[in-house]
């Protein structure tokens, strides 16, 4: 793959057999303008040719142009992980126990030897964004020397309280990244410290990232206040004797403790009723789906078509590779399309891309429109042979392809 950083003296008119401009239909000879690290212009080659002067052009021929991906989820500091779990017959409690035990036995140049590795092939495989969860801040640096965009989540962990979130420092600033606190899952962060974290976060108008209802076990202890993650925590040392159960579905606690709003992100979102869909609907949070992550773990499925048909932000994560053999956004889509068929190629697009680059307030980018910022993959696909724009939007996520360059700034 080559690429090409945009600077502000560029002026091209980029020519592809289709252009993806995601909020709108694929357009079939197309070209996009830039000038000044922006898009200008998009539309059929003809017309942005006839009317542009001194701009030079660069075809692309028989490729597809569309934006840069987000990977909306993962935890780059568990990179070393990579094939050390098997996908697990013995469900989630095992594959928790698993991570900590094996987590403890990495080395610190282990942890960002394959965090670094991990990160050339998510910019390889046509990343932009990302949303990284990690413990330390061992990630952190090797993310701002990149050219990629994003948060960064310092995940709290702390059943028993006693945390203390004081304002985060940056060793390597970058205005490309957004830096903040998120909270692990409901059953792992006490009810008070939650609330700290989600208020340290609206305070800086920052995202509240958690992962939230992905096992049965994580609402049986919510639900009972029993089960396999008491155990845990009482194993762990962070069983708290003042704790007293909810006794509602993970959905409800959180909006019981006033959680969940537009500036929430909820991480995988599997168990959930009616009533919990209700909820959603009203508070709006954003949903972040990694279905590849939970076939590996047998979670279950989340309810993707029911999502967005009540209108809300849905993007794509991936999680660790401790429970995903690659941190492949186009394989997350795959793999969307094969259990949902009934949500478009279309809007799958959208979910790894402009609804991602939403997500995480980057509000030019993720889309190919005018003024939006021209971070885009040139990409040639193997033998389609259609030239509907459905079967361009269809081979894009199910046919062998190859990103030939990339544009960034
Ligand atoms: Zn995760």
């Amino acid at each position: 793959m080559q690429e090409i950083q945009l600077q502000s003296y560029h002026h091209y008119i980029i020519r592809a057999k289709w252009i993806i401009p995601i909020l709108s239909q694929p357009i079939l000879d197309g070209a996009i303008e830039i000038k000044n690290k922006k898009i200008i212009r998009v539309g059929k080659f003809k017309e942005i040719f006839k009317e542009s002067t001194f701009a030079k052009l660069i075809d692309f021929e028989e490729t597809v142009i569309l934006p840069a991906l987000v990977n909306a989820h993962t935890h780059l500091e568990l990179s070393a992980l990579r094939f050390r779990l098997s996908p697990s017959s013995e469900g989630f409690i095992s594959w928790v126990k698993n991570v900590i035990k094996l987590k403890q036995e990495l080395s610190l140049v282990e942890i960002r030897e394959f965090a670094r590795l991990a990160l050339d092939n998510l910019w390889r495989d046509g990343v932009g964004i990302i949303g990284d969860v990690g413990n330390t801040a061992i990630t952190l640096d090797l993310l701002c020397k990149t050219p990629f965009y994003g948060y960064f989540f310092q995940e709290v962990l702390s059943f028993r309280g006693g945390y203390n979130l004081k304002e985060l420092q940056i060793k390597a600033p970058s205005s490309n990244f957004k830096i903040t606190y998120s909270a692990h899952a409901p059953y792992s962060v006490s009810p008070l410290l939650l609330q700290a974290i989600k208020s340290y976060n609206k305070k800086r108008k920052k995202l509240f990232c958690i992962h939230c209802a992905e096992s049965t076990e994580e609402v049986e202890f919510l639900k009972k206040g029993e089960g396999p993650l008491l155990e845990l925590l009482k194993e762990r040392g962070q069983w708290n004797e003042d704790f007293v159960s909810p006794k509602v579905s993970p959905i409800k606690y959180l909006n019981s403790l006033n959680l969940l709003d537009e500036n929430t992100l909820l991480i995988h979102v599997i168990h959930i009723d009616e009533e919990d869909l209700e909820i959603l609907k009203k508070t709006r949070p954003k949903i972040c789906v990694c279905l590849k992550s939970n076939l590996f773990i047998g979670v279950g499925f989340p309810k993707i078509k029911e999502f967005i048909s009540a209108g809300l932000d849905v993007c794509i994560g991936t999680d660790s590779l401790a429970s995903n053999d690659y941190l492949s956004v186009w394989e997350e889509m795959k793999t969307i399309y094969t259990y949902y068929p009934d949500i478009s190629p279309g809007e799958i697009l959208k979910m790894a891309t402009f609804t991602g680059a939403k997500v995480f307030g980057f509000e030019k980018m993720g889309a190919l429109l005018p003024g939006y910022y021209p971070n885009m993959l040139v990409v040639e696909i193997k033998d389609y042979l259609n030239e509907k724009p459905e079967d361009i939007l269809r081979s894009l996520i199910n046919a062998e392809k190859e990103i030939r360059f990339r544009f960034y700034v």
